[in-house]
């Protein structure tokens, strides 16, 4: 495998490629870059370091549903690991969205530890996003549907990671604010 810093810049690099001119949802048009790094440097806080293969799985975790990447692509450049995590915590796209979500709320709690931590810190970044100053009634309906959901969710995935979780809950307390007017 990689020297841990190489396979954390390798991911970073082909992540930033391979979602080049994307877009993420959420305040301003944010380049879809910021996501990842959002959700690789909450894993590699989490773990304070610990787990280099989690960090770039991290920044890779979107690149098998939203680009053309593949797992055996991962599973060379990177590692096994790094390429079942990444499986793990993609949807499959060729269902519906509503069943794509109620599916992530059953399968969640049969994730690896691994994925359960990227699939809270990737439901963190999202919720945070969603937060906005002024928020048309448009936005506000999405963050609540996009909350309720993810306490789903993440209620499959908890204990793994205290800091993960109680990010998730502080993530959920600022948008309840917003849409309960809290
Ligand atoms: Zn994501």
């Amino acid at each position: 495998m990689l020297q841990p810093i190489r396979l954390i810049s390798e991911a970073a690099e082909l992540a930033a490629r391979r979602h080049n001119g994307m877009a993420r949802k959420g305040r301003g048009n944010e380049p879809y870059i910021n996501h990842l790094a959002e959700v690789a440097n909450l894993l590699a806080t989490a773990t304070d370091g610990a787990d280099a293969e989690l960090v770039a799985a991290g920044w890779l975790h979107d690149t098998v549903e939203d680009t053309d990447t593949t797992r055996e692509e991962l599973a060379t450049k990177f590692s096994e690991r790094v390429a079942a995590l990444v499986v793990e915590v993609t949807d499959d796209m060729s269902l519906p969205k509503l069943q794509r979500r109620q599916k992530q709320i059953e399968d969640a709690p049969h994730k690896s530890p691994g994925a359960k931590m990227i699939k809270i810190a990737d439901k963190i970044s999202n919720t945070c996003a969603r937060i906005v100053p002024n928020p048309s009634g448009d936005a506000r309906e999405d963050l609540a549907a996009y909350v309720i959901w993810a306490e789903k969710v993440v209620a499959g995935c908890r204990s793994v990671n205290p800091m993960l979780d109680a990010r998730f809950d502080e993530a959920v307390k600022a948008a309840k604010s917003v849409f309960e007017g809290k």
